[in-house]
């Protein structure tokens, strides 16, 4: 049976933690904490384990990527007057009806009415105002007529080859009413919501305060992209990815220099976070002798739970140290960014209530097979396609969680259940990255 023993050194120089009950912990059995969770229980932990978010007031275009933070309502109609979809002329309907290109209507033109350039006056029978795309509909029309069916003659005389269109009038308040709830709490705003946001009036908007999080990659064999790397040497990508995937929820990073395995070193690199809402770190935390993230947590922090039913991503740890949340992600670049995508942001769109799902997935037809593990969800890396229309999907090939390259390169996460490998032409869930 599978069994972890903390390392003697560990106790050594972290002499004044406090001392948990020995290790071993026989997986599965023994431990304080919940082993080998379902990825909803891993998502509900590091969402209760967050801070309740605080809400802040930002202007639009700094709320960009951030959470709607209560229902925003519309402080007018729009539009706030009936106005026209198109230019051409505004009419009486009835004065057109009979209007065609070999019979012609004949109107007198009356003035005109521009967006923000109201023509004040009333219209009467067998007249028309001049009218551009947003303009007022003046007092008495009824209809517009296209542009592209008008002549215009002498004397201020519009021949019309077609019948007036109401419909072609925009109705007040038929885009929003005042008062109306045009974004509601929890939506993600983006460019298309913020532009609506100004529509109804809004100067700023109450958005969630970004969390403050700070990432730590840990492992002796690290280095930076540039510097010269001994052999056994890895850059360090994590820090870069991670970065990133927080960054494009709207998050503060504070990206922490690498840590080196040593406890004490560890232990030096979480205490400079200082003050922030989540320790994000990766590596260190499956069953070797060098994953000190796990031990940190196990002995001095309180663990939420370590393992997951997921592959690649297993090893995840999530608990609190010094008070402070912290989610070790495993080291495994392809573990690292999958599990971001899978625990670290749906906990996050929970805390947030976010409107919007944190992943797009649908169905697709499986045009290589794809293995399943024996106890394990499997999130294989996959090409997506569009063959005629229909979404197909193909397995990358190499699905080491070491290989970088199977996540850049891929399009899709195939979802593989437990013991039910999928066989071509099967229908697959997949997450469209
Ligand atoms: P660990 O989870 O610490 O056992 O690391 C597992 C694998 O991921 C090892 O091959 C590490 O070298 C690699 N790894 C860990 N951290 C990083 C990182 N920040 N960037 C790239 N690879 C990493
Ligand atoms: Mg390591």
């Amino acid at each position: 049976m599978l069994s972890l023993v903390i390392h003697d050194s560990f106790f050594v120089k972290h002499s004044s933690l406090p001392h948990s009950p020995r290790l071993p912990y026989t997986v599965g059995m023994s431990a304080p904490f919940p082993m080998q969770v379902s990825l909803e229980f891993a998502i509900n932990a590091l969402a209760q384990i967050l801070p309740p978010p605080t809400t802040l007031e930002r202007p639009l275009v700094q709320a960009y990527g951030l959470t709607l933070a209560q229902d925003l309502t519309a402080l007018v109609d729009h539009p706030n007057l009936d106005d026209s979809a198109l230019d051409g002329i505004a009419c009486h309907l009835e004065d057109t009806q009979n209007a065609a290109q070999d019979a012609p209507a004949l109107l007198q033109l009356v003035g005109e009415s521009a967006a923000g350039r109201i023509f004040t006056g009333t219209l009467e029978r067998n007249q028309a105002v001049r009218i551009y795309t947003g303009a007022a509909v003046p007092n008495g029309a009824t209809g517009i007529v296209p542009v592209e069916r008008l002549e215009f003659g002498d004397a201020d005389q519009v021949r019309v080859f077609q019948p007036a269109r109401a419909s072609d009038i925009r109705r007040k308040g038929s885009d929003f009413e005042m008062g109306q709830v045009g974004l509601p709490k929890g939506t993600l705003l983006g460019a298309a919501a913020l532009s609506l946001a100004a529509a109804m009036g809004h100067p700023t908007v109450t958005v969630y305060q970004p969390y403050t999080v700070a990432l730590l990659a840990t492992g002796d064999e690290l280095y930076a992209p540039g510097e010269a790397m001994p052999p056994g040497g890895v850059y360090n990508s994590n820090s870069v990815g991670l970065e990133l995937k927080l960054r494009s929820l709207g998050l503060e990073v504070v990206v922490l220099p690498p840590s080196l395995d040593t406890p004490a070193a560890l232990h030096t690199a979480l205490e400079g976070a200082g003050k922030v809402d989540l320790l994000l770190t990766s590596g260190g935390v499956s069953m070797g002798k060098y994953d000190l993230v796990r031990d940190l947590l196990i002995e001095a922090g309180e663990v939420r739970f370590w393992k997951v039913q997921l592959k690649p991503g297993g090893p995840a740890i999530c608990g609190l140290w010094q008070g402070l949340p912290l989610f070790g992600l495993p080291g495994n670049p392809v573990s690292s960014l999958v599990v971001f995508e899978l625990i670290v942001k749906p906990a996050l769109y929970q805390v947030w209530g976010r409107l919007d799902a944190p992943q797009r997935r649908f169905k697709a037809v499986a045009t290589t097979p794809f293995k399943a593990t024996p106890d394990k969800w499997a999130y294989w890396r996959g090409s997506l396609q569009f063959e005629s229309g229909r979404p197909v999907v193909s397995d990358f090939g190499n699905q080491s969680s070491g290989v970088l390259r199977s996540l850049a390169t891929c399009n899709a996460l195939v979802i593989v259940p437990p013991q039910q490998p999928v066989a071509v032409g099967q229908e697959v869930e997949v997450i469209w990255l």
